[in-house]
């Protein structure tokens, strides 16, 4: 099902991004988009009735949330029969990320135009400036607040070898980080605190030093990097070689070629050597 945007007569919804702290953030499509549609749908109706109030836009506000879906969604789907445009925004940040929306992308993507107006996102926010390998990374939201099932989660993500990145409370960010360090072990982290606000601060450090952090207040994204292998020791001797491979998980031929490229040798001199001992 293809979607041309803007040729057709299809009503559209439009996933509207605003600022995550500095409201200078702001697009001015978003401006435009916001001042233009029928109706706009929020998280929080207080806290978008302030961001509107502060850009003069004067548009009827509804609430949609997890908790009001089915009646939210009930609601859209009349205007979407009523042919009119409506914004989605949440209370910070690009909807649908780690936000109430997507239901209404999955629900309404057939009848009407989705059409984003990109802007600021904690997530890609924090990564441009973090210093950390930028890509491939991994952007995992909110962890899971049960605690086995956080470790559990963690622990899948060990061998991960992109940037890592998570959107964190500043009262759970001290066990996240300590769970972290059993499992993840040394790794560089960068705590992204306060996105655009007059308190924004990055602190680039690693899992060993994490204990010293002071408590810390404010929206934090938290960027870990990813899993590097332990490069191979140039004194091993061939048989402790192929066994470290194969204690990677590789079978005795494949752990065979791989250490005879990289010993420059033939392959049948390290099946030999390896045979032989
Ligand atoms: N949709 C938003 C986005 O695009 O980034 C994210 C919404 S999510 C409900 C809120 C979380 O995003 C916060 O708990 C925090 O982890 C992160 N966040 C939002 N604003 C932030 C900021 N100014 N600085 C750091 N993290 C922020």
């Amino acid at each position: 099902m293809n979607q041309s945007s803007f040729r057709n007569d299809k009503p559209t919804i439009y996933f509207v991004s605003t600022p995550i702290g500095n409201l200078d953030d702001i697009t001015l499509r978003a401006i435009k988009t916001l001042k233009k549609v029928d109706k706009i749908y929020c998280e929080d109706t207080r806290v978008s009735s302030k961001l509107l109030a502060h850009f003069d836009i004067q548009k009827p506000l509804f609430q949609y949330h997890d908790h009001n879906k089915d009646v939210a969604l009930k609601h859209i789907e009349k205007d979407m029969t009523d042919y009119l445009d409506i914004a989605v925004i949440s209370d910070a940040g690009t909807p649908v990320i780690s936000d109430p929306g997507f239901a209404i992308v999955k629900t309404f993507k057939k009848e009407a135009n989705i059409v984003p107006i990109p802007g600021v996102s904690a997530v890609i926010t924090a990564l441009s400036a973090s210093g950390l390998p930028p890509h491939p990374f991994m952007f995992y939201g909110f962890l899971p607040s049960k605690t086995r099932q956080r470790q559990k989660l963690l622990k899948s993500l060990e061998t991960k070898t992109e940037t890592l990145i998570f959107y964190e409370s500043p009262h759970r960010l001290s066990k996240t980080l300590s769970e972290m360090k059993k499992i993840f072990k040394k790794r560089d982290i960068v705590i992204a605190r306060e996105l655009t606000k007059r308190y924004e601060e990055f602190i680039r450090t690693d899992l060993d030093h994490c204990d010293d952090l002071s408590p810390l207040k404010g929206e934090i994204v938290l960027l870990v990097a990813g899993y590097t292998k332990p490069e191979m020791p140039d004194d091993l001797t061939i048989l402790e070689e192929i066994t470290q491979y194969m204690n990677d998980g590789l079978t005795s031929k494949q752990a065979i070629k791989k250490c005879a490229k990289r010993r420059d040798l033939p392959k049948n001199t390290v099946y030999m050597e390896y045979h032989n001992n």
